[in-house]
């Protein structure tokens, strides 16, 4: 199955992947929806919640806190890179990701569009304020309450998408043009349950691209993928590149 994946990847005009929380996890970062995945530990803070209690913001920033310590620790995984590889050598034209991480672009890809924002910065709701985020993770917990923006007095928030936030119309609309232009969608490390994850593999279908799903578990979008690969995304895409490499 590599093979065949390396063969159009190679034949292919214009290829994107897609990532989920599933490319992350072999860096250690754990995905929501598996055992063990985040959410079998918190349940989620809304946005509505976080703009209107003091008490949800605290909670927000104490998952923040949590989660940043499995986030600082990661690095990219064999998967990051190589994608980053084939973005160099021409082969992808770029990443769409649901991750917050940054281990794309620590692996080297250029060509990212961060469909939920990224955590590696905190962002003022109210003015144009914006900073890393390590910085006020370690605030927040020397004086264990949420800080304010120190332009505006504003809420501060890390610069990701929360459930009940709108997305970027932008970064979503770039990511439909990518979609409905490509011959070749891989959708990889994503349970495709949650929108847009379900409705980009299609716009691609829809313009005749191939669609490619490589995850551990089974999608509801397998049924009508022209290839499914079913296991780990560092050993699939490693595999795949070695074939890449070995046909050029
Ligand atoms: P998900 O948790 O719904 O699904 C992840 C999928 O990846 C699962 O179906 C699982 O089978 C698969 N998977 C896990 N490890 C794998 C591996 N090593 N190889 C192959 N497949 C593997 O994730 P989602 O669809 O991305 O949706 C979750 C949302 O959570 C995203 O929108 C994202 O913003 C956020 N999130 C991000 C991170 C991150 O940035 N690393 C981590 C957790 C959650």
């Amino acid at each position: 199955m590599s093979e065949q994946l390396a063969e159009w990847l190679l034949s292919a005009r214009s290829a994107v992947a897609f990532t989920g929380a599933g490319i992350s996890t072999e860096s250690g970062i754990p995905d929501f929806r598996s055992v063990g995945g985040i959410w079998s530990q918190a349940q989620p803070v809304y946005f509505e919640e976080f703009l209107a209690s003091e008490e949800s913001r605290y909670e927000y920033w104490r998952q923040k806190a949590v989660s940043g310590r499995d986030f600082n620790d990661a690095a990219p995984n064999e998967a990051h890179r190589v994608l980053s590889e084939w973005e160099q050598q021409g082969l992808l034209h770029g990443v769409i990701t649901q991750n917050i991480d940054g281990l794309h672009q620590d692996a080297g890809s250029r060509s990212v569009l961060e469909l939920h924002g990224t955590s590696r910065d905190v962002a003022c709701l109210e003015c144009d304020w914006r900073e890393p985020s390590s910085e006020w993770v370690a605030r927040f917990e020397r004086d264990d309450r949420v800080p304010d923006c120190p332009s505006c007095k504003g809420i501060i928030k890390h610069a990701t998408i929360s459930f009940g936030q709108s997305l970027p119309e932008a970064v979503l609309a770039a990511a439909a043009d990518w979609s409905r232009d490509c011959d070749l969608f891989l959708a990889m490390g994503s349970s495709l349950v949650v929108e847009p994850a379900a409705s980009l593999p299609r716009m691609a279908q829809e313009q005749d691209a191939r669609l490619v799903i490589i995850n551990r578990d089974t999608t509801p979008l397998d049924r009508m993928a022209n290839l499914v690969i079913q296991g780990s995304l560092g050993e699939i895409l490693s595999e795949t590149a070695r074939c890449v490499r070995s046909s050029e």
